[in-house]
């Protein structure tokens, strides 16, 4: 199904753990267009800098990173048993690796260097260059694609975000506490809004979308009815 007649940019940003992925990757998939995991980019840098010890316990050795920037290469392929757009890195397939939680707890001070960000930054502009995207993360809307036609800011409440994630992480057999999930997304939060480097903000043209008691088809239909008002 695709409703528009030319393609548009859809910036989809928000808190931690709000299912902001799910979203964007059911509403690429009806409107044919190509869905981006902005987060997905920064956990990748993220395992490189936990393998190689530059970053430990949510410290990064900032100047190693900085170093090593032209040995990461981060791309995306599309998985053709699955249909998904998976992550890489110097060729590995690292889809499954980087939602482990010791990537969680540490990708939010790797995200604030700037020069990571730069490099992500850029490699996403080239993706949306031909428009058809669904880009989500927490600059979509401010920094990568200030002129996206859609731009969505998703939140929800931090209890039920907690919830959910425990539940994704445990059925993938993942040994986690719940109390463990809710305290990475609070910091998570506090550290990605309070950073120098572009700052979680939902961008003055946003629509707010709290979807704390909503499911995911509600969420869906309620995202596409604002499409055919661009
Ligand atoms: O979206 P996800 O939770 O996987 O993102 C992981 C982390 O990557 C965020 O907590 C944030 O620190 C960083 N991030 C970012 N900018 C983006 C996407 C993610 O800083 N556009």
């Amino acid at each position: 199904m695709d409703p528009l007649i030319s393609k548009i940019v859809i910036a989809i940003d928000g808190h931690s753990s709000c299912g902001k992925s799910t979203v964007a990757r059911e509403l690429a998939r009806k409107l044919n267009y190509i869905f981006i995991d902005s987060g997905a980019m920064y956990r990748a840098v993220t395992l490189y800098a936990l393998r190689n010890h530059i970053v430990e316990n949510g410290i990064v050795d900032r100047e190693k990173l900085k170093a090593d920037l032209s040995k990461i290469k981060v791309y995306f392929r599309m998985n053709s048993q699955t249909q998904h757009n998976d992550i890489w890195l110097n060729g590995e397939n690292i889809e499954d690796e980087i939602r482990l939680l010791e990537v969680s707890q540490n990708v939010s001070p790797v995200a604030a260097v700037a020069e990571v960000r730069q490099l992500l930054v850029t490699l996403q502009h080239e993706m949306g260059i031909e428009k058809g995207i669904v880009m989500d993360g927490r600059d979509i809307g401010t920094v990568v694609f200030p002129e996206a036609e859609l731009k969505i800011f998703m939140t929800a409440l931090p209890d039920v975000r907690a919830q959910r994630r425990f539940d994704e992480l445990t059925a993938k057999g993942e040994t986690v506490s719940y109390e463990q999930i809710r305290a990475n997304i609070v910091e998570r939060d506090r550290y990605d809004e309070t950073r120098d480097e572009s700052p979680l903000r939902r961008a003055t043209d946003a629509v707010l979308l709290d979807n704390s008691y909503m499911t995911r088809e509600e969420q869906l239909d309620w995202v596409m009815n604002l499409i055919p008002k661009i």
